[in-house]
């Protein structure tokens, strides 16, 4: 049997949306984030305007250096899952620096942000007697997939509308089980949600509370983290979830919690359970980056400065994006192929790289380009990005801010 027409035909479709996905094909430069030379077409140096690596802890020499230690001292692999040999003395170092960032008894730590919360969520789901958990409208998929999975009653509220959340819940038996799951930082309109209101509706209605940091930590807080700590609710948080794949740079996923439920999910979770561990080299990185982010505030001040200016100067000559409070700057397009060819353009004429981001990811009409300026995009970066997108958003006919005309 063969199924390859069918899989052509589907990705034909995809192709004719302007929804098929293209990946460039880039190679950081060490220690230089954000250059990169990219091998996509012309081999050519690029300047990225679109990484999650939101501060540049990827390449930061604590980082690198960390790094590098672990693997001339323990060398490549974890060796085994965290039950079987693959628990070294790295994720053990890990999960305690994390515990503390939160300012929770325990932590935990997976492969991904994305194995955390399919996990995690997915197992308290599960395994919570009548549980019913309120999710959300925009939660990332893998907090989605991980609740389906659960087989739980689900109830979506709308998006960050307090008044539906409340109504759900008080339609609720108070002694019910219930879950809360939200983000804090939503990564594609970079609006936040209200942290404190939301634990009010779950103190007022018995409900625990699991929160997706991923797109906070590191980047918020005194500490790093996250929106949580800025407002001093990490206490009222039932979960904490984040990854160190963004602002830390490196890899994997964790939850911060009370000793009792980490050791539930720990022994519950069959993708914590099943899986090999993170190489310790790998933990270490983040562990070195966590260390520094808690210390350090510079790369936070610095990013907000170079967020405000790339807003300021995107105001200037009317370019539409969000207003949000957030570090994520989504610049609005609004069609899948302009999106793409923007995108296209940008990287083959100006030596920027931004990620055309489309449907299924944000709605139909709704099409963007997601930029995360960072604490070392220099001045001339931004520079030649706002000259860029004035020079093609004209070429292309794409509508400005009644501010443009000014
Ligand atoms: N949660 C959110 C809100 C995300 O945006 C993402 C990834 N983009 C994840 C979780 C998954 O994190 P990771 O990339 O570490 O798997």
């Amino acid at each position: 049997m063969n199924y390859d027409g069918y899989f052509a035909r589907a990705l034909a479709q995809l192709q004719d949306e302007g929804n098929y996905r293209v990946f460039a094909d880039l190679e950081r430069h060490r220690g230089n984030f954000p250059q990169a030379t990219s091998h996509c077409g012309q081999t050519r140096d690029v300047t990225i305007w679109c990484s999650n690596d939101y501060l540049g802890m990827g390449q930061h020499p604590d980082v690198l250096s960390a790094m590098h230690e672990a693997l001339d001292k323990v060398g490549a692999g974890a060796g085994g899952t965290r039950n079987i040999s693959g628990t070294t003395h790295h994720h053990v170092l890990l999960e305690a620096e994390l515990a503390d960032l939160h300012n929770k008894e325990a932590a935990l730590l997976f492969t991904s942000g994305y194995v955390s919360n399919w996990a995690a969520l997915g197992t308290l789901a599960a395994r919570i007697p009548d549980c019913l958990v309120l999710s959300d409208a925009l939660n990332h998929a893998s907090m989605i997939e991980g609740i389906r999975h659960s087989k739980a009653e689900r109830q979506i509220w709308r998006h960050n509308d307090l008044a539906h959340l409340e109504e759900l819940l008080a339609a609720q038996p108070l002694e019910r089980a219930k879950l809360i799951a939200f983000e804090s930082v939503y990564s594609m309109d970079g609006d936040i949600a209200p942290i404190a209101e939301i634990c009010d509706l779950a103190e007022k209605y018995n409900a625990m509370t699991y929160l997706d940091e991923v797109h906070a930590v590191g980047l918020y807080g005194p500490r790093g983290g996250g929106i949580a700590e800025r407002e001093g609710l990490m206490d009222r948080v039932t979960v904490i979830e984040g990854t160190l794949g963004k602002a830390y740079g490196v890899m994997g996923g964790y939850i911060a919690a009370s000793v009792d439920l980490c050791d539930f999910v720990r022994s519950f979770a069959s993708g914590f359970i099943f899986t090999t561990a993170l190489p310790p080299a790998v933990a270490a990185g983040a562990a070195a980056s966590i260390r520094h982010l808690k210390a350090s505030a510079a790369e936070r001040a610095s990013q907000k400065e170079k967020v405000a200016e790339v807003r300021a100067r995107l105001d200037a000559i009317g370019i539409p994006h969000i207003d949000n409070p957030s570090h994520i700057i989504p610049v609005m397009v609004g069609d899948p192929v302009k999106c793409k060819y923007l995108s296209d353009i940008l990287m083959r004429d100006y030596g920027i790289y931004i990620q055309p981001i489309n449907y299924p990811t944000v709605p139909k009409g709704t099409e963007r380009l997601r930029i995360t300026p960072s604490p070392v995009h220099s001045d001339a970066d931004i520079d030649c990005l706002v000259g860029a997108l004035e020079t093609l958003w004209t070429q292309c006919q794409l509508a400005r801010l009644p501010m443009a005309a000014q």
